[in-house]
């Protein structure tokens, strides 16, 4: 394989817009003589959930992506509902067709209606597992990948001859084992270049638990601590949500989540865990969430939805057998609503270093003033060394090129074909 840095026939050009050297942010842009396609337009943060890094923004500059041009991007593909990925939305041109997960699709505009954002996804067509989609002389396959993002997706590339696969973001210990067997065994034997994500390389010989381990021990929490328990966790982290209803459920306790996640989790089929299929999910109205939706002229429908599975403070006041899922934002609610918390149990079940915040730090406080007991059960979205080798191994690619990792020089120790690029290098193949 020879690295074309000059213009040349019969070549694919890739542009790391962003990701070379960090997390989150990523932009990616495959191009032929006539096609030009882009991967994810990630904002730098980390979470859909949090919205208080989007002013920090440094932005990025793609022709006929964000501005028009004679001759715009021809499509843009979106690995996932993360703002790291997703984010930038916003600013695309209008015109430029948009291909997401179907569900991830609903889960971003589901989110989109409760925070208050006027940006919503309209996929010109939906990703479906297996299913190739060809834009000018790109022909795209997406295949459904495990990470904390729900129905999110991988891609094979081929044009001009030549194959790259994108991964998005993917790890291997999600409740879904099957899925990256399934993924590997899709994967073509003739890959010219893979691009990776690399997003936990620098822990080498770090062991991530898998969901399955997560859930176990917030059960043997829940277990042995008759209080309520508390999870703090994003609504979004399906995967994560599962696990603490199969915990809740197997200690005897109600599963109550607040009427966001509901929708939410509404929109994923009868198998995810949902307050109309199965009996011992109920639903919390949040005040201000509640407040806040019920001004709004079209929202009061929606609010209603679940009101049959309503669960009131009054009544959470009353029991310790639940186990309900929080937000930081739900501050106001633990403190002057629901009563009889103290001592009760916290799972915090995020990225650690959302605790900085100013508002997680407010409710930490809060949740010392109260005496409970807090243990930290996490576990990362993102493939650990083992897993980006086992992807390798399983494809054998010409080229390697690590994105989504602030160290690409780990890829070279590893792999002897690992190439690292800078941000908005151009590299043809
Ligand atoms: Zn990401
Ligand atoms: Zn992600």
């Amino acid at each position: 394989m020879k690295i074309y840095l000059k213009k040349w026939s019969f070549k694919m050009n890739i542009i790391i817009h962003r990701g070379t050297h960090q997390i989150g942010g990523s932009c990616i842009e495959l191009s032929t003589q006539n096609t030009r396609i882009i991967f994810d337009v990630g904002q730098e943060l980390l979470s859909i959930d949090d919205i208080e890094l989007v002013n920090r923004q440094k932005k990025i500059s793609v022709p006929g992506l964000f501005n028009d041009t004679e001759k715009n991007v021809d499509a843009l593909f979106i690995s996932h509902y993360h703002g790291d990925h997703i984010g930038l939305l916003g600013e695309v041109c209008k015109n430029i067709p948009v291909f997401m997960g179907e569900k991830a699709a609903r889960i971003f505009n589901t989110t989109a209606l409760f925070i208050n954002s006027k940006i919503f996804v309209n996929p010109a067509e939906y990703l479906v597992n297996g299913q190739e989609i060809v834009v000018g002389d790109f022909s795209i396959t997406p295949y459904l990948i495990d990470h904390s993002a729900f129905d999110a997706y991988a891609f094979v590339i081929r044009g001009e001859g030549k194959c790259v696969v994108y991964t998005g973001d993917l790890r291997a210990h999600g409740n879904k084992q099957n899925i990256m067997k399934a993924f590997l065994k899709q994967l073509p034997s003739d890959i010219d270049a893979l691009i990776v994500e690399g997003t936990i390389m620098s822990r080498l010989t770090e062991k991530v638990k898998t969901e399955a381990q997560i859930g176990q021990e917030a059960e043997d929490f829940m277990r042995i601590y008759n209080r309520p328990i508390f999870v703090l966790q994003s609504s979004t982290n399906i995967d994560r949500l599962v696990q603490m209803y199969k915990a809740a459920r197997h200690t005897k306790r109600l599963f109550i989540m607040d009427i966001f996640t509901a929708h939410i989790v509404s929109q994923l089929g009868s198998s995810i865990p949902n307050p109309r299929t199965f009996k011992d999910i109920r639903v919390f109205y949040p005040f201000y969430l509640t407040r806040r939706m019920f001004s709004k002229s079209n929202s009061s429908k929606i609010m209603r939805k679940f009101s049959r599975y309503r669960i009131s403070a009054e009544e959470l006041s009353n029991r310790k057998d639940y186990c309900m899922l929080i937000r930081d934002s739900m501050l106001f609610d633990l403190d002057k609503r629901i009563r009889n918390i103290e001592d009760a149990g916290l799972i915090y079940s995020m990225w650690n270093g959302y605790i900085k915040s100013a508002r997680m730090q407010r409710l930490m406080n809060f949740v010392g003033s109260k005496n409970m007991e807090v243990i930290y059960l996490h576990t990362s979205g993102h493939a650990d060394v083992e897993t980006v080798k086992r992807i390798s191994r399983a494809c054998r690619p010409q080229l390697i090129i690590p994105v989504h990792t602030e160290y690409p020089e780990r890829f070279r120790e590893i792999f002897n074909n690992a190439i690292i690029i800078n941000d908005r290098q151009l590299l043809s193949i």
